[in-house]
């Protein structure tokens, strides 16, 4: 079975339709791209994916578990999707450290120690260690992505959702972010990728599809979308 799967999912705000009864899975360590213009519904279709957004009509399953009205499985759908957004949303009065180890410690009530090392390991992974101590605006756009790839996976996700995490970025940050991605993806982790970068997406995607105006027009293999470097 799909570990996401939506059928027939719509979603308005006030008397605006913008989706408009999208069908959508992803397999079980497949990795997918969104794309398409501004404003087609990509950022929205995700946040329904983790009830950032709740949806209308329709029928959304994640990991087996059927995002209805209750917040019970709002519950627990969230604790196997990790998010990274545009905007990194880290708290800023918190040491990067300790924006690693908030939720582990407070929600999941991980043992400090034990939320440490793993935060610390995390912070390794995404090669910022040294900087574990400081504030996220002491640290460049790159790195506090980074942070915030590093944070989702603290709460042991098995599925992570990015939503453009590289637009707001210098172009010179874009690459060490994308890197960490690429490793995620080669360790098989099931992805849904809000992007425009190509490159990305014809190293990593399994499939891309492309959203217009609240719908998915079309799917396919990314290099059907990207043909030429
Ligand atoms: P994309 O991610 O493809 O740029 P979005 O999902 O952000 O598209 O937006 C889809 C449409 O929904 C756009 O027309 C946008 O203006 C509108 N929209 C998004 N969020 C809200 C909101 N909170 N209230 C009203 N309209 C919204
Ligand atoms: P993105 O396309 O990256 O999701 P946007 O710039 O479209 O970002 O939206 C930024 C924020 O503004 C989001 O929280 C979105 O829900 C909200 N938003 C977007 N469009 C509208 C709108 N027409 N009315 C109200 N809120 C909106």
């Amino acid at each position: 079975a799909p570990v996401i799967d939506l059928r027939g999912v719509s979603k308005w705000y006030g008397a605006t339709q913008v989706l408009k009864g999208i069908d959508f899975s992803v397999a079980r360590g497949e990795r997918v791209v969104v794309c398409g213009p501004s404003g087609s519904g990509k950022s929205t279709m995700i946040r329904c994916i983790n009830r950032l957004e709740e949806h209308r009509d329709g029928r959304i399953i994640v990991n087996g578990v059927e995002l209805d009205h209750s917040t019970k499985n709002v519950d627990l759908v969230r604790r196997d999707v990790g998010m990274v957004f545009q905007q990194f949303n880290l708290f800023p009065h918190l040491t990067v450290l300790q924006n690693l180890m908030i939720a582990p410690v407070k929600i999941r009530k991980i043992p400090k120690p034990e939320a440490e090392a793993t935060a610390r390991e995390l912070l390794a992974r995404v090669r910022i260690a040294e900087h574990a101590d400081k504030y996220p605006s002491q640290l460049s756009g790159g790195q506090q992505q980074r942070v915030a790839i590093a944070r989702a996976l603290c709460m042991k996700p098995k599925i992570m959702l990015f939503d453009e995490p590289t637009s707001a970025l210098d172009p010179e940050m874009v690459q060490e972010v994308l890197d960490v991605m690429v490793s995620l993806a080669r360790e098989g982790m099931t992805m849904v990728c809000v992007t425009h970068e190509m490159g990305f997406a014809r190293t990593v995607a399994d499939r891309v599809v492309f959203m217009d105006a609240g719908l998915i027009v079309e799917e396919g293999l990314p290099q059907e979308f990207f043909s030429n470097p």
